[in-house]
């Protein structure tokens, strides 16, 4: 059985001491947490993140991943907590841990196949540090090497995550030995009986063949050998994923796959690559348009090799791969191959952040093809590819939406639907619930609770991110608007109708509509929401329709009639939002008398009856209404106080608690000093009505140090 020590001998070889000593240090840890676990096959728990932590070394990973592999089911299966972890092992580590377990908590489960790609970027915009997908697909690996217990759903299920995810998240991150693996472990548990049958067909093939291959690999050497040329001609086998998909996809039989023989060959210099092509394409003719260079053009994933096909004796195909042997460890390790050549060295950056780490990988990428052409456009899109800038977040169904970094919750719900934006009224963000304003995360399982009639608020334009939120939001707000004004308006025009014996409704038909055309409009709306918005004055509207109602000729005389009956106040409920203001300067509350005053374009504003600056609107009594508190009113108001008291520590935890405790909130407060012994202190406090504000300024009164209470606002 691998044990911790032969772990440690192979660390050996490029770790110093220390580093090996705190790998071994997590794993007596994770022995410990995981206990009396059992993996399925009956083995220790911890023989897994070890066997993990071993895959890694092969590819030569720095400590933390080592660390972060020991330690990499601790947080899921025994509750450890992340903070718990970084007191041991250090923040980078803890970070590690908890990347790998934010992973592992999401599954491909029920999620579309279709979705996959979003899946796979969701992963990557996940671990923000490369080194958790390598930690995490380490142990994909070694989860898949070990599938055998499972019951087969489960092993189908997860190989076909492993398939569609994880597998091309090591093709894009160009770890190649690890996709490969995955891949053919995949394919052999979805395909149990096709893969059996491809792999004793390669094995009896291989024997057939073995003597061809041996013939033109020495072929191959002897010419390079005369040359004065060194490099190391390997022989190449095809996994069984990439024959059978040859065989689905280019529908060509077993016997045309395997009738390739495939040579690889390393050298030491991207100059030498191309003298080596001049070499075996002397040897033998090339097959004209199979030549790649993507030594000068590299794939997506850094992928750098030349490429050829020769015709062999008697016409058979050999494929060729030349590269030097960064290219070889590029393209087996990919990503990882950046702390292959690091840990070599002494000034490796473990400390370096993880955009720094993407950095120099992207950097090395860029020296080792110096000679290459214009490569820029090959690095942005690296970059892109490791770090994207969105995040992926699930809706209920498991759907995958993609919104931008920064998002918060209002965002999501109109990228879902507008309806469902508009009537959102709370969010519950991996089933607890959370602030609007939250800005999201990926892997996040988002669900948005809304309610029928329930509106946008203002406010969300403070914290939304995306145009499509925002001009919903205002054209939502904008509706409001009109949906109140015209409602008010209705009211304002009933109200001016009253002492005329008549209202809107009991109108003879054409009048209103000789009035709409006086006016040059098409309906009532824009006619009632002008009145309410008081840009237009209800009374003389009103007039005007009592005079029509009398067949008035024209609209500039005064109506016959004068009005019999008293004006009868409108109800305000504070509730009406956008049509009806409360006035800064006095700040109404229910119980205090109050006026309205129309001002052009607003609507109406409250003031309180006795407020200074009603004073120069008194005149014009077609802007100034009598109103009325409706008794039913469900809001608190602001009150504003100005105290005098005496300085004294402990001052505002005393008055908080004072209010808190009569049943108001604090929602602003100033203290200005005057001199040693006296404060003035300025509260903002959110009260239901003039009684309760009366209770509460009679409570301040009863402090002995607290000496005049004004409230401001007349
Ligand atoms: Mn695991």
């Amino acid at each position: 059985m691998f044990t911790i020590d032969d772990l440690a001998d192979r660390l050996g070889g490029y770790l110093p001491k220390d580093e090996i000593q705190q790998v071994r240090r997590a794993f007596y840890y994770a022995e410990q947490a995981h206990d009396g676990q059992r993996r399925r096959s009956g083995e220790p728990y911890v023989t897994h993140p070890l066997a993990v932590a071993n895959i890694l070394a092969n590819m030569h990973m720095d400590h933390q991943s080592l660390m972060a592999a020991m330690l990499h089911d601790v947080i899921e299966d025994t509750g450890v907590a992340k903070p718990a972890l970084a007191r041991q092992f250090g923040e980078p580590v803890a970070e590690l841990v908890d990347g790998v377990s934010k992973l592992t908590q999401i599954t491909f489960e029920d999620k579309a196949v279709a979705q996959a790609e979003n899946f796979q970027k969701m992963v990557l915009a996940m671990s923000r540090d490369i080194r958790v997908i390598i930690v995490k697909l380490a142990d994909r690996l070694h989860n898949m090497r070990t599938l055998g217990a499972l019951r087969p759903e489960k092993k189908r299920r997860i190989a076909r995550e492993t398939l569609e995810i994880y597998a091309r998240i090591a093709s894009r991150l160009g770890i190649n030995t690890i996709r490969v693996e995955l891949e053919d472990l995949s394919f052999q548990a979805l395909y149990p009986m096709r893969a059996e049958r491809i792999k004793r067909a390669v094995s009896s093939a291989r024997g057939h063949r073995r003597s061809t291959i041996r013939q033109l690999q020495t072929s191959l050497q002897q010419s390079l050998d005369d040359e004065g040329l060194t490099g190391t001609v390997i022989g190449r086998q095809k996994h069984l994923l990439s024959i059978y998909r040859k065989m689905r996809d280019q529908r060509k039989s077993f016997a045309e796959i395997m009738d390739v023989f495939g040579f690889r060959i390393i050298t030491e210099d991207v100059d030498s690559c191309y003298r080596i092509l001049g070499v075996v394409h002397n040897l033998y003719k090339p097959v004209p348009g199979r030549f790649k260079d993507y030594i000068a053009i590299p794939k997506a994933n850094g992928y750098q090799s030349l490429h050829t096909t020769l015709f062999g004796r008697g016409g058979m195909p050999i494929e060729v791969q030349i590269r030097t042997r960064e290219m070889e460890a590029l393209a087996n390790n990919g990503v990882a191959a950046h702390w292959l050549y690091k840990a070599g060295q002494t000034d490796h950056p473990i400390a370096q952040g993880s955009h720094a780490r993407a950095r120099a990988w992207v950097k090395g990428l860029l020296e080792m093809q110096r000679h290459a052409g214009d490569s820029l456009e090959f690095i942005e899109h690296v970059k892109n590819d490791l770090f994207p800038d969105d995040i992926y977040v699930f809706t209920p169904k498991g759907d995958i939406m993609e919104l931008p970094q920064g998002a918060t919750v209002i965002d999501f719900a109109y990228s879902v639907h507008t309806d469902i934006g508009n009537s959102c009224i709370a969010c519950r963000i991996d089933r607890h619930l959370a602030p609007l304003s939250t800005r999201l995360e990926s892997g996040q399982t988002l669900e948005i609770i809304t309610a029928p009639g329930a509106r946008p608020n203002l406010a969300w334009l403070n914290f939304v991110i995306t145009a499509k939120a925002r001009s919903a939001i205002r054209h939502a707000l904008k509706h409001q608007q009109q949906t109140e004004a015209v409602q008010l308006g209705r009211r304002l025009l009933n109200k001016a109708l009253a002492p005329f014996e008549t209202s809107l409704e009991e109108l003879p038909e054409g009048v209103l509509d000789r009035l709409l055309e006086e006016h040059s409009l098409r309906s009532e709306t824009p006619l009632l929401e002008s009145i309410g918005l008081g840009s237009r004055v209800a009374h003389v509207v009103a007039r005007r329709l009592v005079g029509l109602l009398q067949g008035e000729p024209d609209a500039s005389g005064a109506p016959t009639t004068e009005p019999s009956a008293p004006h009868q106040p409108i109800l305000i409920s504070g509730a009406e939002g956008m049509v009806i203001k409360f006035a800064r300067c006095c700040r109404p509350l229910p119980g205090d008398p109050v006026l309205g005053h129309l001002s052009a374009g607003k609507g109406i504003v409250v003031h309180r009856a006795e407020c200074r600056n009603l004073g120069d609107l008194k005149d014009d009594p077609d802007k100034l209404f009598a109103l009325e508190w409706s008794p039913d009113i469900d809001e608190d108001f602001p009150a504003a106080l100005r105290l005098e008291m005496e300085s004294r520590r402990g001052l505002v935890a005393e008055l908080a608690a004072l209010i808190t405790d009569a049943g108001a909130n604090i929602e602003r407060i100033d203290i200005e000093e005057r001199d040693a012994r006296l404060s003035i202190v300025n509260l903002i406090l959110s009260v239901r009505n003039r009684v309760h504000l009366a209770r509460i300024i009679k409570r301040l009164r009863n402090l002995s140090h607290v000496g005049r209470i004004t409230r401001l606002g007349n």
